[in-house]
């Protein structure tokens, strides 16, 4: 089964970067031209998220309407419609910042670039390759373990 990709519309953009943490290819559109949106999505093959009604009725067979108000409701949203397993091996493979895959790094690759307590207790690092953003296993991480699992918990 093809990888699917995702361009989330304006508004979406929380729901965007979470969906890139969690690993997958997510794109944001910040642009008025709901023709370009549609047009961009079956050229990238990818599938609209949206709080557009109208474009939904419009565009169905590439779209999923979001519904929901905060973050948290919205990625339990799009776990069931779009049927996505949030799996652990994905997590922090995709900059969340510019959707772009990150690459593993040694501390030795990195030393220079993080504070010395980081890179004295961490051990995997990972760097976009594209904006140079590095990533590590630290608090932010659990939090963000404990966040997934409580939108699957509720299943
Ligand atoms: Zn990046």
């Amino acid at each position: 089964m093809p990888e699917v990709k995702f361009i989330a519309d304006g508004m979406l953009g929380s729901l965007a970067r979470w969906l890139r943490l969690i690993g997958y290819d997510t794109e944001y559109f910040s642009g008025k031209d709901k023709y370009f949106l549609a047009y961009r999505a079956r050229n990238e093959k990818r599938i609209v998220l949206t709080r557009d009604r109208n474009f939904v009725i419009h565009n169905s067979s590439i779209s999923i309407l979001i519904e929901s108000e905060n973050l948290k409701a919205q990625l339990k949203e799009i776990k069931v419609k779009a049927g996505l397993s949030f799996d652990r091996e994905r997590f922090f493979t995709l900059c969340s910042v510019c959707n772009f895959p990150l690459v593993q790094r040694n501390v030795s690759d990195i030393i220079a670039n993080v504070p010395e307590y980081v890179a004295k207790t961490q051990k995997n690092f990972s760097q976009c390759e594209k904006c140079g953003r590095i990533y590590w296993q630290a608090t932010h991480w659990t939090r963000m373990l404990e966040f997934i699992k409580s939108i699957c918990d509720e299943d």
